[in-house]
């Protein structure tokens, strides 16, 4: 049985954040680990990470996905930008690490004019350099896959190959599949041969060995819009059959799914509810 679960807001403090899930009933949630939009990010203290975990084995929370922030580009064609994004995911590390966080996933990055490659071969180049600097990390990375809206890379499938390849430590490495984005992004998971073809393809590019987290989000707009609007879950374009499927789907029938769906805890409660009836 897949984990279902949602992103959960960390205002209150990290270690409230657990039983914030359970009463959502999530068995998984996504946490951004400082603020998503500063740049600065404290480190998490010995007492924080203490209350987090046991706040998680209370709660029985079974797996904490962390996102990283929104400011970070480790594609950046400026050098002081990509130097700050560096520094940044590697705080980002070092706090997953502190709280037994397993999985971090990111967004790969912006080309900001320069070209999909360059930016595909300066992501490999800014995980090499950060991933070397923490050789006994144990979070695994997760490319999230991107709607491809504005200058994003990490949109198709043979993008996040790339970076896997051009990437020496990329054993440590996994992919984060967002329904929303892939959508947008001009995948067919909307039609049962679409899907299958999607994920054949998935695997024939990527290897579903690597597929480590679903991000569960309807789509405001259509197949290949590449905008990144998610809606709730049955209200957008895919619609409840598409979610239905994937909750069902035995290949995928140990990973976290995550919602990233808009109008709050309200929302989230209802749609994960609905969710775990199907499975
Ligand atoms: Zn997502
Ligand atoms: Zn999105």
């Amino acid at each position: 049985m897949p984990l279902i679960g949602c992103h959960i807001s960390t205002e209150d403090g990290l270690e409230n954040a657990l039983a914030r899930g359970r009463q959502l009933g999530c068995d998984a949630i996504q946490i951004f680990t400082s603020n998503q939009m500063q740049w600065k990010g404290a480190p998490v203290s010995s007492d924080t990470a203490q209350k987090f975990q046991t706040a998680q084995a209370q709660n029985d929370i079974k797996i904490v996905i962390a996102h990283d922030s929104y400011l970070i580009n480790l594609a950046s064609p400026e050098p002081v930008k990509l130097a700050m994004s560096r520094k940044a995911f590697s705080e980002e590390i070092d706090r997953c690490e502190a709280l037994k966080i397993p999985y971090l996933v990111f967004h790969p990055g912006s080309h900001m004019g320069q070209g999909d490659e360059i930016a595909l071969q300066t992501i490999a180049a800014s995980l090499d350099n950060v991933l070397a600097k923490r050789p006994d990390a144990r979070v695994q990375i997760l490319l999230e896959t991107t709607a491809g809206q504005g200058t994003n890379v990490g949109y198709a499938f043979e993008q996040l190959r790339t970076i896997i390849d051009l990437c020496q430590s990329n054993n440590r490495l996994g992919v984060c599949f967002d329904t929303c984005h892939a959508f947008a992004a001009g995948y067919d998971i909307l039609s049962p041969e679409g899907y299958e073809h999607t994920f054949e393809e998935f695997d024939r590019i990527i290897g579903l060995s690597r597929l480590k987290v679903f991000h569960l989000n309807d789509s405001r707009k259509g197949r290949g819009s590449r905008i990144d609007r998610h809606e709730n879950l049955g209200d957008g374009e895919l619609g409840w059959t598409v979610f239905n499927r994937i909750v069902c789907d035995e290949r995928f029938a140990s990973l976290p799914m995550i919602l990233e769906t808009p109008g709050g805890d309200e929302n989230f409660a209802k749609e994960i509810a609905i969710l775990k009836n199907q499975i």
